[in-house]
């Protein structure tokens, strides 16, 4: 009896569960999907970096049909709304943001550019929006890079996340075959404020301001923020995978050594130790990722793991005067180093 009864009772509490589960969910698609803008732990390591924002176009309101949307919303105001979101979320996180705009002012390319390099930004993003004539149904996210992707290595570091992120952010129905695309599809020298910057630079267009649907919800201010989220979490997520370096050790960073005839030291460093993680001792690079150049010229080396040192042996007499180390490596986040030529003196 006691068995039935227990039965009965979980009967009755399985059927009051289910239409009470029927009503919340009838609550939550009757209302708006939260927008959720709390801050994840990883994007304290944003701490200290130095990010230029670049809010596309501006200051040609008085031009005629100069990128607007179908009912005359100018791309570059939603740009800088964007951008100004962005950079508040970077500086709540002790961001260090320069904006090669903050208002409708006309600001050239080259400037743009020059901002950037002057600043000494760790990274630059253009933030844009696309548009497309006889295409009204046109709608996804897409991330330019400059040039040969050989060439662009940690600008497409940069586009994965960013395109990621902002893709993430958006939930445009249309995702095109890769998302990531060189400026030299749409023009042979590149775009010129991804071509002149100096650290590694991307611009997104984060959708089509032609696409009429979008076109309205690209003038709801939360949407906006939703979209600034994206390439939030994006570039918190780029900065969380570490920067891997090769560091000159011997001899040392400019000094100058006797003989023609050096065995360089190479210390590898992932960009991910240094946080005091709990990992393998190892640094967490790829041993088959690992180059060394001297002078632009590739070297044979030993990667010995246990120490994470690197040895060049350099056999034929090096030229009186100054030399150029660049160590190439990848880390397990897929990270690739900067460029960072370093030199010592024969
Ligand atoms: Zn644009």
């Amino acid at each position: 009896m006691q068995t039935c009864l227990f039965y009965k009772i979980a009967v009755i509490a399985s059927v009051f569960l289910l239409f009470a589960g029927c009503s919340s969910r009838q609550e939550i698609t009757e209302q708006q999907i939260p927008l959720h803008t709390e801050l994840p732990a990883y994007t304290r390591h944003l701490k200290g970096f130095k990010i230029c924002l670049d809010p596309g176009h501006g200051g040609q309101a008085h031009v005629p049909n100069y990128k607007r949307g179908p009912t005359g919303i100018r791309e570059a105001e939603v740009n800088l709304k964007v951008a100004l979101h962005l950079r508040d979320m970077l500086q709540e996180v002790g961001t260090t943001v320069i904006m090669t705009r903050v208002d409708d002012s006309y600001v050239s390319l080259a400037k743009r550019s020059q901002i950037a390099n002057e600043s000494n930004a760790d990274f630059f993003i253009s933030l844009h929006h696309n548009g497309i004539d006889n295409s009204p149904e046109t709608n996804y996210t897409s991330t330019w890079y400059h040039g040969d992707a050989d060439d662009s290595r940690q600008s497409l570091d940069l586009a994965r996340y960013i395109q990621q992120g902002v893709s993430d952010a958006l939930r445009l129905p249309r995702f095109p075959a890769t998302g990531l695309y060189s400026d030299k599809l749409v023009t042979a020298s590149g775009f010129g404020v991804l071509r002149l910057t100096e650290c590694p630079a991307v611009l997104c267009e984060a959708s089509f301001l032609s696409n009429p649907e979008e076109e309205t919800r690209l003038q709801d201010n939360a949407y906006l923020r939703q979209e600034a989220y994206g390439y939030f979490l994006g570039i918190a997520r780029y900065v969380t995978a570490g920067f891997p370096k090769g560091v000159l050790i011997d001899p040392q960073h400019t000094s100058t050594v006797k003989t023609k005839t050096p065995h360089l030291q190479i210390r590898v460093m992932d960009g991910l130790h240094e946080r005091g993680a709990w990992m393998l001792k190892r640094q967490q690079v790829f041993t088959a990722s690992i180059r060394v150049k001297v002078d632009g010229v590739i070297f044979p080396h030993h990667y010995d793991r246990n120490t994470d040192i690197i040895t060049v042996a350099i056999e034929k007499p090096l030229s009186n005067g100054v030399h150029f180390v660049e160590t190439e490596l990848v880390n397990y986040y897929g990270k690739h180093s900067l460029p960072s030529p370093q030199r010592f003196k024969v």
